[in-house]
């Protein structure tokens, strides 16, 4: 059965891999956030269904498990990724503009912080999704494999 370390060596390569695919357009910047973020997300979507369902017996699977409720729910989160990376996107990019006509330099750091953090969230989101989806993976290979519901 795979445990915590296991889940942890395939979320967060996954989750950076596909926060890097997702951010290919992006500046230099933006790119580096949006894949650490896509780091971060799929650690939390690797070790998420173990979460939501605490494995205190071998018999732990409920919903956080389920295929379907996973299924469902990546289903129509794939449907407004793009749309959510999209308006990210664009209010990371006006947080860049603020900081660029800002004078107070404390007011330009803290627009950049804002900058770089909406970018974590858009790789983070991605990333969530293909860890969340590693951990499923994994485990349905298992004895135990996965439940329907
Ligand atoms: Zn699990």
């Amino acid at each position: 059965m795979p445990n915590r370390p296991i889940h942890l060596a395939a979320a967060v390569p996954l989750g950076t891999l596909v926060a890097a695919h997702k951010a290919n357009e992006s500046n230099s910047l933006q790119y580096l956030a949006e894949v650490a973020g896509g780091a971060l997300g799929g650690a939390v979507g690797g070790l998420g269904p173990d979460w939501v369902d605490p494995p205190t017996s071998p018999f732990h699977r409920g919903v956080g498990h389920s295929v379907a409720v996973s299924c469902v729910l990546t289903g129509l989160a794939s449907q407004r990724i793009d749309a959510w990376q999209a308006w990210l996107r664009e209010e990371a990019a006006r947080f860049r503009c603020l900081q660029y006509v800002t004078v107070d330099p404390l007011l330009r750091a803290f627009y950049g912080i804002c900058h770089v953090l909406i970018c974590l969230v858009s790789g983070a989101l991605v990333g969530f999704l293909a860890g969340w989806g590693s951990h499923l993976a994994l485990d349905f290979g298992s004895v135990r494999s996965l439940p329907l519901i």
